[in-house]
């Protein structure tokens, strides 16, 4: 027998698990990471050569430990898509939301603490809080996928969790969360601690509704996250935010690693910044292509959940996992969540969603 993890000294609560692992295939068409399908326009690509050749002549020096010319970017991109003016201060950067989520859990989680979430959601916040020591509930949600809100303030009652998680638009369900219900789970969260709640707004900008920013103001418990990964189609550039009160930036800087985003990071975001416009507009064609795969999937004969996300969940498999085996075989690959009777498919370019829907068609011919 080889030597492994579990001979290790490894801290208990890490015996017998394993790392968070969407499958990396190499096949036709993959669908199954709610990644951009476009690659980034020649002008950026250029843009970005530029300000990383001007960074890269400063690298013998570490690079601004604030980002603050980042911040105050996002910050003008928040203020000006949000409906709600937003200062440097009220804005901080890491690698990718995973790690924003991470120094928030570092912060207001760890040993000892509680975190909940509605699940099915995204798997992530239930490791990260195990990596950071931090006790996770996973909290309910109803059979169509909406926050049963009695359900979800009786939970936050009970074990008065010290920070709450709330994914609007939902991960792997695409459900969106109205704002009341945020604002009630907020209410309920100062009721019973008080705790901090993250929003987490991955995928806001393919959503129906607007961002949940305005509701910052006068809560200082509340922190909006969000990404560069999916509506700027930069997953592989790892840039993440939040938005919150100037308290909450000044508490993270706590638990964050000196210099933890490179000067080749924020050149590359600030470069991506200066494009939003034509990276929006990818935005509204992947939301029609979201709403195309919606529509022929039912079509097809398939239960669909209702997406604001740029992904759809779809089934009912009696056997998700066999179901997303067989797409796979047909060369297309999607997720399989481990939600029992669905999997979820990323929405690609129209090609690509015409590959996926000629395999899901033939799959309900040999299912039926
Ligand atoms: N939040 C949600 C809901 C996500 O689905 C993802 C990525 N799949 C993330 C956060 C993390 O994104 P990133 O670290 O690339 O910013």
């Amino acid at each position: 027998m080889s030597f492994g993890i579990d001979d290790l000294p490894v801290r208990d609560e890490l015996r017998g698990k394993s790392p968070y692992g969407a499958p990396q295939l190499d096949v036709p068409v993959r669908l199954n990471t709610n990644e951009n399908p476009y690659p980034l326009p020649e002008p950026l690509v250029e843009r970005i050569a530029e300000r990383v050749r001007a960074a890269a002549r400063d690298l013998n020096r570490y690079p601004d430990r604030d980002a603050v010319e980042l911040r105050t970017g996002l910050a003008a991109y928040l203020t000006k898509t949000g409906h709600h003016r937003l200062g440097v201060e009220n804005v901080w950067a890491a690698n990718g939301s995973n790690e924003v989520i991470q120094q928030l859990l570092q912060t207001f989680g760890g040993p000892g603490r509680t975190a909940i979430g509605f699940e099915p959601s995204y798997s992530m916040h239930a490791l990260i809080a195990r990596g950071t020591g931090t006790r996770w509930i996973s909290g309910p949600r109803g059979e169509d996928f909406t926050i049963d809100l009695a359900a979800a303030q009786k939970a936050i009652a009970e074990h008065r969790p010290d920070v709450v998680f709330v994914t609007t638009p939902n991960n792997p369900t695409g459900t969106a969360v109205p704002p009341e219900t945020v604002l009630a789970l907020y209410d309920a969260a100062q009721a019973a601690k008080p705790s901090m709640v993250v929003v987490d707004e991955a995928y806001i900008e393919f959503s129906h509704g607007a961002s949940l920013l305005p509701l910052l103001a006068g809560r200082p418990h509340l922190v909006i996250s969000r990404t560069m990964s999916k509506a700027f189609g930069a997953a592989g550039l790892r840039l993440g935010y939040l938005a919150a009160h100037p308290a909450v930036v000044d508490a993270v800087q706590l638990v964050r690693l000196p210099y933890h985003l490179s000067a080749i990071t924020q050149a590359t975001a600030l470069a991506a910044l200066e494009h939003t416009d034509t990276l929006l507009g990818y935005v509204e064609q992947l939301k029609a292509e979201r709403d195309r795969l919606v529509a022929e999937l039912r079509a097809t004969g398939y239960d669909v959940v209702e997406s604001d996300a740029n992904f759809v969940q779809f089934g009912r498999f009696a056997d998700s996992h066999q179901a997303w085996r067989k797409i796979l075989d047909r060369g297309v690959l999607v997720r399989d969540n481990g939600v029992p009777g669905w999997l979820r498919v990323s929405a690609g370019t129209p090609e690509e969603n015409d590959a996926f829907l000629d395999a899901v068609r033939e799959l309900q011919k040999e299912l039926d």
